[in-house]
């Protein structure tokens, strides 16, 4: 199966078992906007709880917020999303689609990597057990010269982009023979700068109503509140402020299902810091981070650091954490240092005094910001791909199993009377009763066990607990375990321990190290 085979499946099952449906679908659905369904809500939360509670609980320097999604219009003048929050687009002619310049560009730099990497793989296997790859890397002719022409390309796109020389990314579009994947043709406009923020009216009169925007990123919210945050709570620096929430972007190209959406949620923190320590805080917060993705056992090759070239007009550094998508290594959370940039301009915008009065060092200054920024939704994605697995067992049968962690899974425990008679849906219910101020149980009592089984395994629940006539005699139950498709007689009342030593948090939240 081709990763686009398996990425199409994914998207089906999502829709299928409940965990994501196009928004409003009974009129079509509308582009890069999705709904959550009933499992999808469950791991959604859970997703977000692991990455609140790893920031606000683990870190007695880090306290949440929640602000409003609309915010002061001033807010995105200081900001500089009125300005510069653009998308490069460029629009084919023929086939009238539009699309993003600089997608484009990394696009075909990307697959210049991708050539490189074929001709390896032809060489690896005409050279057989005597190759050297590292050797083959540095020889080849025809890797070196691809190399030299995608190493060409990738300087004049930084320096575009640093230039936000518009004409010249359409030079490169043009020079590098990039066609319309819909038209096949190269019949390119000019590239034109586009603004990503949704921009509504308040008030309720025309003359007396203003534009209002609703937020691209969360992270405004926290700047806005930073004085009031750190007076009521007292903080001292370095400390943080966590916030989650919906952001919205008028992306021109999306695709990729929840990868790229118009309206997505973020996790975002600030951590304020001393000017001068910036840089230490950003390493040390890129190393917190990874573990934090890495603790969800997913393979640590299927994650890797990303800098940026071209680097934000806020920011001093910044590198993205990407996972290995079945489309390829794509960013999941961004990590930027962005220096006292915003503090600063929303002093300025003001009017009002943004500072922090240092008592070790005697005085006041506007403290540098180190920022951690993940999207829920991608994050999402990012765990449905890894946990998506088909399998084929003894006896040639198949099974779709969601290897989620079990701390995140949607249902922990799906009890189910073996038959629907002689009292033992009674007893189901009664481990239910046991089970459920603590845990999202499900019941079920239709079908086969095993097409019970599958459907709790299709939804990546970690234990399926079966009632039957020697329940009724010894008070134990079958337990079947959803990776492993082990099953062993538990007492009914050791399923408690049981089932907490797997979907607890603690266990990931230890992996941490904090
Ligand atoms: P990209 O380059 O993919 O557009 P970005 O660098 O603009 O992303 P940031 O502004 O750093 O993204 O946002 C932080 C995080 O928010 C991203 O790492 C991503 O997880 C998430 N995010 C950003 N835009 C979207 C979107 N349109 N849909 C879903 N998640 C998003």
């Amino acid at each position: 199966m081709t990763q686009e085979e398996l990425f199409k499946k994914l998207v089906a099952h999502c829709k299928e078992y409940g965990f994501i449906f196009p928004s409003s679908e009974i009129y079509d659905g509308l582009g890069a906007v999705y709904d959550y369904g009933q499992n999808g809500v469950e791991l959604k939360n859970n997703i977000k709880r692991y990455w609140w509670d790893s920031m606000v609980k683990l870190h007695e320097n880090i306290v949440g917020i929640d602000a409003a999604i609309f915010m002061h219009p001033k807010t995105w003048e200081a900001s500089g999303h009125v300005a510069a929050f653009n998308d490069p687009l460029i629009d084919n002619k023929d086939s009238k689609k539009r699309y993003r310049a600089d997608v484009l560009i990394e696009e075909w730099i990307a697959k210049q990597d991708e050539k490189i990497d074929k001709e390896v793989e032809k060489a690896r296997k005409r050279f057989g057990e005597s190759f050297d790859e590292a050797q083959y890397r540095s020889t080849s002719p025809r890797v070196l010269e691809t190399a030299a022409k995608r190493d060409a390309v990738h300087k004049r796109y930084a320096d575009a982009m640093n230039a936000n020389d518009l004409a010249e990314l359409r030079q490169i579009i043009i020079d590098c023979e990039i066609a319309c994947p819909i038209s096949g043709t190269r019949n390119w406009t000019d590239v034109r700068q586009f603004n990503l923020m949704f921009s509504t009216q308040m008030g309720s009169t025309a003359e007396g109503a203003s534009t209002i925007y609703l937020r691209p990123e969360t992270a405004q919210g926290i700047f806005v509140n930073y004085l009031n945050v750190q007076k009521t709570a007292r903080m001292k620096l370095p400390f943080g402020i966590a916030q989650i929430g919906k952001a919205f972007r008028n992306e021109i190209v999306a695709r990729q299902f929840i990868f790229r959406m118009r309206e997505f949620e973020q996790m975002e923190m600030q951590f304020f810091v001393q000017p001068g320590t910036e840089m230490e805080w950003w390493n040390r917060w890129k190393e917190i981070r990874m573990a934090w993705h890495r603790a969800l056992g997913f393979g640590d090759n299927n994650y890797r650091f990303h800098d940026h070239e071209k680097l934000a007009h806020y920011a001093n550094a910044a590198t993205d954490i990407e996972y290995n998508f079945p489309f390829g290594f794509k960013e999941v959370e961004g990590i930027h240092s962005r220096t006292d940039f915003d503090l600063s301009r929303h002093q300025q915008y003001s009017g009002k005094k943004i500072q922090y009065f240092d008592p070790e060092r005697g005085e006041s200054y506007v403290p540098y910001v180190v920022e951690t920024s993940i999207g829920v939704d991608r994050m999402f994605l990012q765990i449905m791909s890894a946990a998506y697995t088909e399998e084929k067992l003894d006896g040639g049968e198949e099974r779709v199993v969601l290897r989620i962690p079990a701390q995140l899974a949607p249902t922990k425990v799906a009890v189910m009377p073996l038959v629907k008679k002689d009292g033992l849906p009674d007893v189901a219910q009664k481990i239910i009763d046991m089970l459920k101020y603590d845990y999202n149980v499900a019941y079920d009592e239709k079908d086969s066990i095993g097409k019970r089984y599958r459907r709790q395994d299709a939804i990546g629940t970690p234990f399926c607990v079966t009632v039957d006539h020697q329940t009724l005699e010894d008070n134990t139950v079958t337990v079947r375990h959803r990776d492993t498709m082990a099953q062993e007689r538990v007492s009914i009342d050791a399923l408690p321990a049981m089932v907490d030593s797997e979907v607890s948090f603690r266990k990931l939240f230890q992996k941490l190290g904090l």
